[in-house]
């Protein structure tokens, strides 16, 4: 049984994650940043499970927030052994409309919040010579998207924190991975027509959607002892539609 911090939980994505890990038996740690009664809810129903869980607010984009975090968790839970980085906000325009505001909060919460999260988590990590690290990037950062160019920037920065710091804390016995997702039905997705998801969809090879669910068994498996020999990788979980 390990203590699991996963950021970004109160929804989607990381909400799924949550569940997931807690019916493999582990203890979560729920963040969020606003949505506190749904990381509450989220909170009672993995402890119904059986499992530990602490619901915890902070801004991941916030360093002084972060390391508050994870004073807390050591306190109600125990030293974080997987940490999975999931916060992520997106961002829809022209790059010439973004202002400085809008750029700056995106690089903050998707790619400095990752780097806060896995300095905090990696002292403890460090010293018992355990610990397993996921990311979640997207696709975009693989390849780009038009109109999502911050976005983009911010997961590719993910992806290469990800196997720089696999190759720097693999001595010390931690494993740095990453989930890069394709289409995920979640209110991240709320912005686009019906449309705009049908094509998504068609242009998917296996002309699917993705689930949270899909995501959260890629992270589960990442993080587990089956994975013992993966590090610094780069898990694309898209139907496909990257490869
Ligand atoms: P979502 O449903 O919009 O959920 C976003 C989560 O991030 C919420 O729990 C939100 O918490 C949290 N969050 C946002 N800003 C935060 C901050 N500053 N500090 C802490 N938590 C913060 O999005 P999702 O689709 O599940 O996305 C989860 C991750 O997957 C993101 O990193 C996203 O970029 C990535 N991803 C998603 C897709 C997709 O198609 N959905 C594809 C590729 C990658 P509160 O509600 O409590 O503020």
């Amino acid at each position: 049984m390990s203590v699991v911090l996963i950021t970004g939980a109160s929804r989607g994505i990381g909400a799924a994650c949550a569940l997931a890990f807690a019916r493999e038996g582990h203890d979560v740690a729920v963040n969020y940043c606003r949505s506190e009664e749904k990381a509450n809810q989220l909170a009672n129903e993995i402890k119904a499970l059986g499992a530990g869980a602490f619901a915890v607010c902070a801004d991941v984009g916030d360093s002084a927030q972060v390391k508050r975090m994870f004073d807390a968790v050591r306190r109600e839970l125990g030293a974080v052994d997987i940490l999975v980085n999931c916060a992520g906000i997106a961002h829809v325009g022209l790059l010439t409309d973004m202002t400085d505001d809008e750029w700056k909060r995106l690089i903050d919460t998707d790619l400095s919040g990752t780097f806060y999260c896995c300095r905090e988590a990696l002292r403890d990590m460090i010293r018992s010579h355990r610990g397993a690290i996921v990311n979640i990037a997207s696709m975009w950062g693989e390849v780009g998207a038009s109109c999502e160019a911050a976005y983009s920037a911010a997961k590719a920065g993910v992806i290469g924190l990800t196997k720089a710091l696999a190759k720097e804390v693999a001595p010390s016995g931690i494993r740095v991975n990453a989930v890069s997702p394709g289409v995920v039905m979640t209110d991240m997705m709320a912005g686009f027509t019906d449309d705009d998801i049908a094509v998504l969809k068609e242009e998917t090879p296996l002309n699917a959607l993705g689930t949270p669910e899909d995501i959260a068994d890629a992270v589960v498996f990442l993080a587990s002892d089956k994975a013992r020999f993966i590090t610094g990788q780069v898990l694309g979980v898209n139907g496909g539609m990257v490869i």
